[in-house]
């Protein structure tokens, strides 16, 4: 199982549009929200989208 908080840094296996796949999650509920760690944007997935989607956890 894959173990993340609020705050975690989380590698995603799909790059943003401006080139990071590194994402800062600032939301954790029924949909997570992460935030772009280059550009700052926020996007927001459903759970079950977002643990299929993570790559891995770079800092808990
Ligand atoms: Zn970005």
């Amino acid at each position: 199982m894959k173990e993340y908080k609020l705050g975690s840094i989380v590698a995603m296996k799909k790059e943003h549009p401006c080139g990071t796949n590194e994402f800062e999650v600032v939301r954790l509920g029924a949909d997570i929200k992460i935030k772009c760690c280059k550009c700052g944007r926020i996007i927001m997935l459903p759970r079950i989208e977002f643990n299929k989607k993570l790559k891995k956890i770079i800092n808990i």
